[in-house]
């Protein structure tokens, strides 16, 4: 069984050799430990090993390891999950940033919660219904909105292409979100996971979200 300790060397070597192919400075791509699934044990592990950046789906989950991981000075807490607006208080408490932010609404009772908080887009660039975020054609009255919410700070876009096994696959959507985010002068593009981490570097993100890669397969409740 491959350990938390073996496997974090290899993605830092994915993320460096990608970027070195897109002559890009690997420090400017933030790894983000996507540990959903996993007790609050791996994120003081990952912790440990110098991770400071960790994504959780879910509000009621991460609400439970929250305690376990106070202490960990300096560790950011990002929401990369769909919120209900009606947990958006508990994830302004629990979360320093929520990427998944799809609706005026919800920018609006997340600004209420009275405290700063950092917040991505997230972007549905894929016709499926199912998929939460917000079309690009929603973008320019979704920046107003949160423009004016002054606790909340945009940081950019993010986005989850559908599923395929080819990471090629995902390509046309990172580079859709990295023209989105020109065009409206937004900075961070959260976009690549386990299997498409390169593809997504060299086509600008600036935040890769990894679970699988460095903790292992999920099990499935
Ligand atoms: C689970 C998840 C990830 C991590 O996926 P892996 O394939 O395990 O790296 C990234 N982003 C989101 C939004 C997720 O839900």
């Amino acid at each position: 069984m491959e350990t938390l300790s073996e496997r974090l060397p290899a993605v830092r070597e994915r993320i460096a050799r990608a970027a070195g192919r897109a002559r890009r400075d690997p420090s400017e791509i933030t790894l983000l430990a996507v540990t959903k699934m996993f007790p609050a044990e791996a994120i003081c592990e990952a912790y440990a090993l110098g991770l400071r950046e960790f994504g959780e789906n879910y509000v009621r989950e991460f609400e439970g390891k929250a305690p376990a991981t106070r202490d960990l000075a300096g560790a950011r807490f990002h929401l990369i999950g769909h919120l209900q607006s009606n947990k958006s208080k508990k994830a302004a408490d629990l979360f320093q940033v929520v990427q998944t932010v799809d609706s005026a609404r919800l920018a609006r009772r997340l600004n209420e919660a009275g405290t700063p908080l950092d917040i991505m887009l997230e972007v549905k660039l894929a016709e499926e219904d199912a998929k939460s975020g917000a079309g690009p054609a929603d973008l320019p009255g979704l920046i107003d909105a949160v423009a004016g919410c002054g606790n909340l700070r945009l940081l950019g876009l993010m986005t989850m292409p559908p599923w395929a096994d080819d990471p090629e696959a995902s390509r046309p959507y990172f580079r859709r979100l990295r023209e989105l985010g020109e065009r409206f002068g937004l900075k961070h593009l959260s976009m690549g996971m386990s299997h498409d981490l390169e593809v997504a570097i060299e086509e600008g993100a600036t935040c890769v979200r990894v679970g699988t890669a460095l903790f292992g397969e999920r099990v499935k409740a």
